[in-house]
């Protein structure tokens, strides 16, 4: 993929943010990698999304220099960087504080699976980090942060489970490039939306049954799949 390419993505997905509702002001954003190259794209810090364009979105190197655009880039980047070279099956990084999800993420909660969309995107619960502790607050804040994510992902597969909660915080979605990791941070918000209103409803409510889960994960997901690309990043995002 031409860098221009991955640029015009990245500013895309970070434009698709408000549109979806998933942000206000600039309170999001959206990183791509491209690993042959050995640089990331990301919107810079604070910019509003209507202003940002393929001249001036951030291109920096893995170890975060500044190699093109005119702005520093956004302070999560330290975040993405980690992710990146945690999780080498992905290419592409979204963060926003949406509502629903940053609801869970303030009260500390795993998302549990209640229903069938949740399993259709996330195998088992959406996991939440534990809270940073003063020395990391107070330490490399934004790469520590990176790694309270990584230690939560000790066990779990990032690619069946493809985003985080961050605690007391917000959440990060990720996939196999922009669209991708717009599309499961829209799908998030919607699932930790159902999740809250189903705890409201019926506190005592428990995750559906493991052979649900497993059944709507599985035919959308790995080697026997057999109701896949239904709804791939349709409808959001220029796709061309
Ligand atoms: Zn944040």
């Amino acid at each position: 993929m031409e860098l221009l390419e991955l640029k015009a993505a990245v500013v895309a997905g970070n434009k698709e943010l408000p549109k979806q509702n998933l942000v206000k002001y600039s309170w999001g954003n959206v990183g791509a990698i491209d690993r042959e190259k050995g640089v990331i794209v990301i919107k810079p810090v604070g910019m509003p999304y209507d202003e940002l364009t393929v001249e001036n979105v951030s291109v920096v190197d893995l170890d975060g220099k500044v190699l093109e655009g005119p702005f520093a880039p956004s302070v999560d980047l330290p975040i993405d960087m980690e992710l990146f070279k945690g999780f080498p099956q992905i290419n592409a990084i979204v963060h926003t504080h949406s509502t629903y999800a940053t609801m869970w993420a303030q009260a500390g909660m795993d998302i549990p699976c209640f229903g069938t969309t949740h399993a259709d995107y996330f195998y088992r619960s959406i996991p939440c980090t534990r809270q940073l502790t003063d020395d990391e607050i107070n330490g490399d804040f934004e790469r520590l942060t990176g790694q309270v994510i990584l230690e939560r992902f000790r066990g779990l597969d990032p690619v069946a489970t493809p985003g985080v909660l961050v605690a007391g915080h917000g959440v990060f979605t990720w996939g196999k490039d922009v669209y991708d990791a717009v599309h499961k941070s829209v799908v998030l918000e919607e699932i930790a939306k159902m999740a809250f209103g189903t705890r409201l409803l019926f506190p005592e409510a428990q995750p559906v049954p493991a052979a649900l889960m497993d059944r709507h994960y599985f035919r959308k997901h790995g080697v026997n799949a057999y109701f896949a690309h239904d709804d791939y990043g349709h409808g959001m995002v220029d796709h061309d």
